[in-house]
């Protein structure tokens, strides 16, 4: 690791927004559980091509309103400068300070036909429009972005939205922390010189998790993968050996001095509070 945070580690939880009005309810009670650890920010996903900007935009809000940071994830795949801008506009007037600035992925059948084609576009599009009106977080793959034509040229693609004003990094999710540690030192070694933040998927549902890694490029090794499938539906044995196998990760991260931890909550409070819980945070 190229440096060392000492101090308190600063904690951000994601979410996603609710489809449903239960959903909600829901959701506004697991936050108050997370905020107890106090969060440096809670950020909320948005879907692809902006299939879920209301709620994206509703769930922002409430986070505002419940007086803690919210950071509003935003993607450019398939949009207009003029939407962007127009939407852009809203998430400042609403009091969003912090931006996780993606391209995104756009479902199969739709056309392209937007006018932004890297995350770094975007990023580019914000600070000439915005300044500093946000701080901008965006998306790193220390195993390799699955669209990436090399691992050299993800790091690349990194380095660019670094210098087009990204002001931190956020990983996707990885079981394997040799991974993580040889993408920062690679990283740093090119001149990137922000924050790059691990990002934390607590184990809860096999099956979900199985499915969801293949299609983003995050890597199960085998035996976790066996382990997972060896517990069948047992779904208190899945969570007791997630919980385990996470927590040495994380654990693992906190020793070395990242630099803050990102939960990908799933929208559920107690696997990540118990994970917090065993790394005393
Ligand atoms: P980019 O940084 O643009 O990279 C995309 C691909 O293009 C990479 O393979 C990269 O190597 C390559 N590339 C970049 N620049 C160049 C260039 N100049 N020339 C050639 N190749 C280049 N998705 C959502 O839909 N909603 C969300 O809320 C969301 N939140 C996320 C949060 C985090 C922390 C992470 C890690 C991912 C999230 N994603 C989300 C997923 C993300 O949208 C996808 O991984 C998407 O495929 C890539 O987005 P990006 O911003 O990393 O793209």
């Amino acid at each position: 690791m190229g440096r060392v945070y000492a101090m308190a580690l600063p904690l951000s939880f994601e979410f996603f927004p609710p489809k449903t009005p239960e959903g909600a309810l829901k959701l506004r009670a697991v936050r108050q559980q997370l905020y107890t650890r106090q969060p440096e920010f809670c950020s909320v996903t948005y879907g692809a091509g902006g299939s879920t900007q209301e709620g994206t935009f509703a769930t922002v809000a409430e986070i505002l309103a419940e007086g803690v940071p919210a950071a509003a994830h935003f993607s450019c795949i398939g949009a207009t400068r003029a939407g962007v801008r127009a939407q852009l506009g809203q998430l400042q007037g609403m009091g969003v300070r912090r931006l996780v600035a993606l391209r995104g992925d756009m479902p199969s059948g739709y056309g392209l036909g937007g006018e932004f084609q890297y995350a770094s576009d975007l990023v580019a599009f914000i600070r000439a429009e915005f300044g500093s009106a946000f701080v901008i977080e965006v998306a790193a793959y220390p195993e390799v972005h699955p669209q990436a034509r090399s691992p050299q040229a993800d790091l690349q693609a990194l380095l660019v939205k670094v210098r087009a004003g990204a002001d931190s990094a956020i990983t996707q999710y990885f079981f394997n922390t040799d991974a993580y540690f040889r993408f920062v030192d690679e990283a740093y070694a090119l001149g990137i010189d922000i924050p790059i933040v691990p990002g934390i998927m607590p184990i809860t549902n096999a099956s979900q998790l199985l499915r969801f890694s293949d299609a983003c490029g995050a890597e199960v090794p085998r035996w976790i993968r066996l382990r997972l499938l060896g517990f069948g539906d047992d779904t208190a044995s899945i969570q007791a050996f997630g919980r385990e196998v996470v927590g040495d990760l994380c654990e693992q991260l906190q020793q070395a001095g990242v630099p803050g931890l990102h939960f990908y909550t799933m929208n559920q409070s107690a696997p990540t509070l118990a994970l917090c819980e065993r790394l005393g945070l």
